[in-house]
């Protein structure tokens, strides 16, 4: 279970962030939830992978404390401006004393370390980042439940996560028979199946119903997205893979639901817009009088749909469900070797039916790894990626990549 907080933070208190991943989609976003309660939070440090311009005009508007890039030249630029004194790594800004609230929006892997440090100096972390979990859930599971009675907690971000997680306080872990996620169905839910062979990598960007960063925007148009968010929920609510289940509804407005034992099935609702689970994920367990999305007129949208997936447009769900079954290793393998694929379909080198197809390959070729420890996860995320690559250089993907 996401842990509740060790002491309830008081309502005019000031609630202090570390802000890991501030130029990406929901680092901004994050910044609008700030600006719209002044007063309410400090930024206390600000960290980011790219865009050091972006994160120039940050520093400047936010002063936080402390300060990270990506090392190069436009670092080492920011880093004379700022002040060598507050350079700092993630890891040390996860553990700063003066930081209540550590949010993960990092990229990738790099956001794994942070959050452990976290989770170790007794932390609320607000993780925004796929990987962390599905990298390393095992891990980040157990140091969840190390540090839990010094306040250690995990409060997710995404929208289905955090739909789940409100529909879960002030119930009991054992109450919950089932959750079932939604999913849009992402860019390509009305193609014909044979023409997603020939999709660019600008029309799987053009998501539907969500503003997102291109990685998860193609991940949502595969669906692996969603196989990757069944296995964070496994992790977050302490259920196994297969009392997860995943709905299609079209409009994303039902962020996720859950069934308990009695049959009865709560859901949470809203305008797609990520600034409302990441200021629940800030301001836990008070809901802040501010509504950072649009309100929700269900009078005008009139109707929802839900159907059940199309497990043949869509195989890189089913194949990530079937990773999670033979063992975290090849949850790893999978999630390092979607990245890799992910990259050389939006750089034109293979087609987008060949991400699923890079998967299917992977799976088959892992040998998982009982009982792995994050050296084995991180060689296993790293081997997944190194497959990729290598079927793409090979082009032995289906034999006819471009
Ligand atoms: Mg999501």
């Amino acid at each position: 279970m996401v842990r509740p907080l060790g002491h309830l933070p008081r309502a005019d208190s000031v609630i202090r962030i570390a802000l890991l991943g501030s130029t990406g989609s929901i680092g901004q976003q994050t910044l609008d939830v700030v600006r719209a309660l002044p007063g309410r939070f400090r930024v206390v440090a600000l960290a980011a992978g790219s865009r050091t311009g972006l994160l120039r005009e940050q520093v400047a508007e936010f002063q936080p404390e402390a300060v990270w890039a990506r090392p190069g030249y436009e670092a080492d630029v920011l880093a004379r401006e700022v002040g060598r004194d507050r350079w700092q790594p993630l890891e040390e800004m996860a553990r700063r004393p003066d930081v209540g609230v550590v949010l993960v929006a990092t990229s990738g892997i790099a956001g794994l370390a942070p959050t452990l440090a976290a989770l170790e100096a007794g932390k609320a972390v607000a993780l925004a980042n796929k990987e962390v979990l599905a990298v390393g859930g095992p891990v980040v599971r157990a140091a969840l439940e190390a540090h839990a009675s010094r306040g250690a907690e995990l409060r997710p971000v995404d929208s289905e996560h955090s739909a789940i997680w409100q529909c879960l306080w002030g119930e009991r872990p054992e109450a919950i028979a089932k959750l079932t996620l939604t999913a849009s169905g992402g860019a390509f839910r009305d193609y014909d199946v044979e023409a997603l062979a020939r999709v660019t990598a600008e029309q799987a960007l053009a998501h539907p119903t969500w503003r997102m960063g291109p990685k998860v925007t193609i991940d949502s148009a595969t669906l692996f997205n969603k196989g990757l968010e069944a296995i964070e929920a496994r992790w977050l609510f302490d259920l196994p893979i297969d009392r997860i289940e995943v709905l299609q509804h079209r409009e994303s407005v039902v962020h996720s639901l859950v069934t308990f034992v009695d049959g009865s099935v709560k859901a949470q609702l809203g305008e797609p817009d990520m600034r409302l689970p990441i200021q629940c994920a800030l301001t836990y367990p008070e809901r802040a009088a501010s509504e950072p999305a649009p309100p929700l007129d269900l009078a005008r949208r009139g109707s929802l749909t839900f159907s059940a997936v199309d497990h043949e447009r869509f195989p890189a769900l089913g194949l990530a469900l079937e990773a999670a079954r033979r063992g975290d290793t090849a949850v790893a393998a999978l999630s390092g070797a979607d990245d890799a694929a992910v990259e050389h379909f939006l750089a034109g080198r293979c087609r987008f039916t060949d991400i699923a197809r890079a998967l299917a390959l992977a799976l088959e070729a892992h040998r998982p790894t009982p009982a792995p420890t994050l050296e084995d996860l991180l060689a296993a995320e790293r081997w997944g990626r190194a497959f990729v690559d290598d079927a793409v250089l090979a082009r032995t993907l289906a034999g006819e990549v471009r």
